[in-house]
């Protein structure tokens, strides 16, 4: 199973990425959470990342579809995969329809989380994330049991810089100018699918697993 998260920042795809892999066995590919990593551990390509991600802009097209060809060729994507945060613009999505091609595949579903941007900063303020293993909350939708602390590893949490309010806003313009068109470019290819991400998150899931299982 192969599928596309289409969505504004912080509408609820990582959430949603992340029951799915569970679910079905494949992997969460989040290249937001591989640039973040390699942040982490200082590579050259976090650094260059980081002048982007900062300022909530993409980072360019040339190095984010380096960064995912490159995951693509682990064993775990035999089976599929879940993408979130890519594509984010439609040389992405343009060169994925390709590499898919040329090994005769295709993609399932893009699957569109959709909420209006009154609820994604309110959404986004209140994100908490752990950086040691990627596991994502929100102070009031999805607490943690002990508050500033990771369910799964222990580890702190912390707000991410580009949640602050004035990121947030860039973020958004960025989603509706270079993001919001590869709605229109999955519905011409007949993948696009839409649930709507202001419900409860179980709510939401159970909508993508219809998708899924119809
Ligand atoms: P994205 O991956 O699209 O940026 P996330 O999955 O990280 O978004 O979700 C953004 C924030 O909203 C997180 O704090 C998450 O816990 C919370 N959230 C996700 N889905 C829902 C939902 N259906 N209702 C309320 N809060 C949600
Ligand atoms: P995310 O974790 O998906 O919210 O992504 C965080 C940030 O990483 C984005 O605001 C971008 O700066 C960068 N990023 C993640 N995925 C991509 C992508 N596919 N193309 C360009 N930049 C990306």
């Amino acid at each position: 199973m192969k599928i596309v998260m289409l969505g504004a920042p912080g509408a609820g795809k990582g959430t949603q990425a992340k029951m799915i892999a569970a679910k079905y066995g494949i992997p969460h590919i989040s290249t937001g959470d591989i640039f973040r990593a390699n942040l982490k551990e200082g590579t050259e390509l976090g650094m260059k990342a980081k002048e982007y991600m900062d300022k909530g802009l993409l980072v360019p097209d040339s190095l984010t579809l380096e960064l995912i060809m490159d995951r693509f060729k682990n064993d775990d994507c035999a089976n599929g995969y879940v993408l979130d945060g890519f594509p984010r613009t439609i040389p992405q999505a343009e060169a994925l329809t390709e590499a898919l091609k040329a090994n005769n595949d295709d993609l399932d579903y893009a699957i569109d989380v959709d909420v209006p941007d009154e609820n994604i900063v309110r959404r986004m303020s209140g994100r908490r994330a752990c950086l040691s293993c990627g596991a994502t909350y929100h102070i009031v939708y999805n607490a943690p049991k002990t508050e500033g602390k990771c369910d799964a590893c222990g580890s702190e949490l912390v707000q991410r810089e580009d949640d602050k309010p004035e990121t947030v806003l860039n973020r958004l313009s960025v989603y509706h100018a270079q993001t919001q068109p590869l709605i229109d470019y999955y519905k011409g290819f007949d993948k696009l699918k839409s649930v709507d991400g202001t419900q409860d998150m179980n709510k939401v899931f159970e909508d993508i697993v219809k998708i899924l299982e119809n």
